[in-house]
């Protein structure tokens, strides 16, 4: 038996719920062991329809007693199970229900609902972890009021946090307990409840609002650990400012709080004016933290903050709407991380990000539609898919209607739309009311899963000064959807002559921001007036998340590499240049060749890294190979992890050889004995001293081993010390010892650098790391009830470490599987998010294929499997 039962849940089954919740008030007594938890709910039928049962959700809950309008209910009238209430002939008419239910927060390992992470009690209730703490109608579109009480030890939990503002707070006469009282006038969705209670130390500083309204911001955090909040507060102050320029939103309760604590499943929560974090996303200081880290702070706190209108204001009305959420505040963050930095690094980066992440998934068992028509689990649907491609998504939105456009539409859904629970349609629906145009094409990046191949060939007529291009747009099959219907596809071009861009008309008519609108499956544009042949230079920005098939000359991507008015093309011309080397070098190697060079490549980055006019981190990214996962994906069938790594490794090792007087004259020059400032120039600076270092060390030569071993020694802050290490780590040396050794010593006492520590020796790739990170299971920096630090060893070893989790004996894939069977029964969402590493197991080669499929098939037959991890291996192994 299956402790949970298989499920599935369809879009086209979604109906209005049958009763509404106008207010909830809750009262929570916390304890450790026993939590008593009173919930009152205002209840209303939501039509004049026939009287319907009331069925309210519970997941493993304990009722105490249960009152109607304040009398409690015969034994006859209700039947409670520990995931079901139901109340089989309620009056029809409002009324109150009054529950109380007793949970256990120490022994909840799910991580969801009521717990303990550490001393600190907190909640997390997206998706469905409400109903771990009382029952209700645990669903999107039923929005109520909330008030809050809390009591607790006052010396357990000094500080106790909930939703809203905070209306009253005092002792408890006769004990030693205290509580407070927090009110939320906003109607909210029950997954955006919050909770916390424990001795945390507060960073407090305000906000003034655009409309002169001052707002408190408290974030926090363990005490001790104060400093290490101030970038994110400064993050915080940013982000809510932007978002009053960008989009015209202003905050609306008098207080906002972050939370950071140990042990969370996800990177962080948007709960009503209460958002709480897992600390990685909150602390940082130039000794503890990396550039990387930063960045993504900045980014999570500026995301989740965004969320405040974009999902709490406006909320989803199912959980298949999730994209209506995610996708818009992702592009969000992006915009707000690509004005605080560099638009055209910030870009590259999230293209890296999505085609290593998402492409792939979209190429494999696991595909699904932006906004997927079933699951059986939603937990599993918290995908690079619904967020990142959900992004893309609303991102060619406004490449299509341009900037001032998008602005209307997005202003008409914020004024249509607030205080609701929405879908995907009503969101689009405001574009298509702005610009008066069609957009029912458009839905279909909603619904269809995989990404679309976009084949181009060129025509230039010199006579009659014409250039043609010649465009056939597929989708492929992806699970479930064997055929797929043309996409609407906003494509960005230039076509770049001897001296730059030449000037753009279709039949003489100029064309609007550049972009050429695709609609059918074959397509014809040409241009005008096209003075010279012109280099074409397509999808510019990368304005679409396409697969791009343009064939085009090594010689002409070496000049758009050096001329392309667009720096997303120029960084794409060399990864273009190097992509094609490295999947003829695998096929030779598997074949028992040598890899061979490319001069041309060459000549291409020496001339970038010489161009002193080029920003340092645009610089690092065009020096930064394609990753193992992209390169597999382009190679897409037959793949061998161990010839792509290989063929990788040869080509930095040639740049590392060829380029190396360059490189290390520029790792000289990027350094800087000014004191550590996070900011995108400085962070640039270090990340292309950092490529040129270990591109050196590439060659393993002594000198460039030494040179990172005393970048190691004599580091002032995390990133060049994490840089030196890593650069270490790949190289099999006395040195790479003492650094991990002399590591730990420095930092033993803090968990989120020693998962640095987990994650780059589970990343070596060596075949000793398996043994190395069996080890590290049982070193007690690290802890299976953790997910950090489950993530940081096991996560890095399945996810980043390609030829190693793909040993060719299969021993990577049984160890890992035999990990998340014994997490599953503890933390089920983690353990399926790890087990999605098995993802490509159908492009690899037969041997390794075959093993995967073994270990996936001996997981899947295991009887006592939560819904999390079948669903995935379930999906996974599937034919179609
Ligand atoms: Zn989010």
């Amino acid at each position: 038996m299956r402790t949970e039962e298989p499920r599935t849940v369809r879009l086209t089954d979604y109906r209005p719920p049958d009763w509404l919740i106008d207010t909830v008030e809750l009262d929570f007594s916390l304890d450790a062991a026993a939590t008593k938890v009173r919930a009152k709910l205002q209840l209303k039928p939501n039509s004049t329809g026939t009287p319907a049962p009331l069925v309210l959700d519970g997941d493993d809950l304990k009722l105490v007693s249960l009152a109607l309008d304040g009398q409690p209910l015969p034994a006859a009238s209700f039947v409670a199970t520990p995931d079901k209430l139901t109340i089989a002939q309620p009056p029809h008419r409002p009324f109150q229900l009054e529950i109380e239910t007793v949970v256990d927060p120490a022994a909840n390992s799910k991580l969801m609902g009521l717990y303990k992470a550490g001393a600190t009690y907190c909640t997390q209730c997206e998706a469905e972890g409400f109903r771990r703490i009382t029952y209700f109608l645990d669903r999107p579109d039923v929005m109520a009021v909330y008030t809050t009480r809390i009591e607790a030890e006052t010396s357990e939990a000094p500080i106790l946090l909930a939703n809203g503002n905070l209306v009253a707070q005092g002792e408890v006469p006769g004990t030693t307990r205290h509580f407070a009282v927090w009110h939320d006038p906003f109607k909210k969705p029950c997954y955006l409840f919050a909770l916390v209670g424990g001795k945390l130390a507060r960073v407090a500083d305000s906000f003034t609002t655009m409309s002169g309204r001052q707002v408190a911001l408290h974030i926090y955090v363990e005490p001790g650990k104060e400093e290490r909040a101030l970038y994110a507060m400064d993050s915080l102050k940013r982000a809510m400012r932007w978002d009053e320029e960008a989009f015209g939103r202003e905050y609306d309760l008098d207080i906002f709080m972050i939370v950071a604590v140990s042990a969370f499943n996800m990177g962080a929560m948007e709960n009503k004016g209460l958002n709480i974090f897992n600390d990685k996303y909150v602390l940082a200081s130039a000794a503890t933290a990396t550039d990387a880290d930063f960045a993504h702070i900045e980014a999570v706190i500026a995301h989740e903050y965004f969320h405040n209108w974009t999902g709490d204001r406006i909320t989803c009305r199912d959980w298949f709407q999730l994209c209506l959420k995610e996708g818009l505040t992702v592009f969000r963050d992006q915009e707000f991380s690509a004005d605080q930095r560099s638009r055209a690094v910030e870009r590259i980066g999230d293209v890296r990000t999505l085609r290593s992440h998402q492409f792939v998934e979209d190429a494999g068992p696991l595909a699904h539609p932006v906004r997927p028509a079933l699951y059986h689990e939603i937990n599993n649907f918290y995908t690079t898919t619904v967020y990142d491609k959900g992004g893309e998504v609303v991102r060619m939105i406004k490449a299509l209607l341009g900037p001032a456009l998008f602005r209307q539409g997005m202003d008409l859904y914020f004024t249509r739309h607030d205080g609701e629970a929405a879908t995907v349609e009503q969101f689009v629906q405001c574009f298509a009311d702005v610009s008066r145009s069609d957009f029912s094409q458009f839905m279909r990046w909603y619904t269809q899963a995989g990404t679309p191949e976009v084949a181009v060939t060129t025509h230039y007529d010199a006579d009659a000064k014409t250039y043609r291009l010649d465009i056939a747009q597929s989708v492929p099959p992806t699970p479930g959807q064997p055929t797929k219907q043309p996409m609407v596809i906003p494509l960005a071009l230039g076509l770049v002559g001897k001296n730059g861009d030449l000037p753009l008309a279709l039949r003489d008519r100029p064309l609007e921001r550049g972009i050429v609108e695709l609609t059918q499956p074959n397509q014809s544009f040409v241009f005008t007036g096209v003075a010279e042949r012109p280099i074409p230079s397509l999808n510019r920005g990368f304005s679409a998340p396409i697969k791009l098939k343009l064939p085009i000359e090594a010689g002409d991507l070496r000049f758009l590499a050096a001329q392309d008015s667009d720096p997303f093309n120029r960084w794409q011309a060399v990864q273009s240049l190097a992509m094609s080397l490295l999947t003829a070098n695998v096929a030779t190697l598997r074949r028992g060749g040598t890899p061979r060079e490319d001069a041309g490549l060459m000549d291409a980055l020496a001339a970038i890294l010489a161009d002193a006019r080029l920003e340092p981190a645009f610089v690092a990214l065009v020096l930064t190979p394609p990753s193992e996962a992209d390169i597999a994906r382009e190679i897409g069938h037959e793949v061998d992890p161990d010839a792509v790594f290989t063929a990788r490794r040869s080509l930095r090792a040639a740049t590392g050889a060829r380029l190396g007087a360059a490189l290390g004259e520029t790792h000289e020059r990027m350094r800087t004995s000014a004191p550590y400032q996070p900011d995108a120039q400085s962070a640039g600076r270090r990340a292309l001293q950092n490529v040129c270092l270990d591109l050196l060390a590439a060659t393993r030569a002594d000198e460039a081993i030494g040179r990172a071993d005393a970048q190691y020694e004599s580091a002032d802050n995390m990133t060049d010390r994490m840089a030196a290490l890593e650069t270490l780590s790949q190289h099999d040396r006395p040195e790479r010892a003492r650094a991990l050794e002399d590591f730990y010593r420095r930092y033993a006492g803090d968990p989120l650098i020693i998962d640095k520590w987990l994650a780059l020796q589970a990343a070596i790739p060596e075949p000793a790391t398996l043994e190395r990170v069996r080890a590290l299971t049982a070193h007690p920096a690290f802890s299976m009830a953790n997910p950090n630090r489950v993530r940081s060893l096991i996560g890095s070893f399945a996810l980043v470490n390609h030829t190693q989790f793909n040993r060719v004996d299969g021993a990577g894939y049984e160890f890992v599987a035999d990990l998340m069977l014994a997490l599953d029964s503890k933390n089920p969402q983690v353990a399926a998010r790890i087990m999605g590493a098995f993802r490509s197991w159908r492009a690899l080669e037969p041997l390794r294929r075959e093993r995967a499929a073994a270990t996936l098939r001996r997981v899947a037959s295991v009887p006592t499997i939560s819904r999390d991890l079948h669903d995935i291996v379930a999906r996974t192994l599937a034919d179609n």
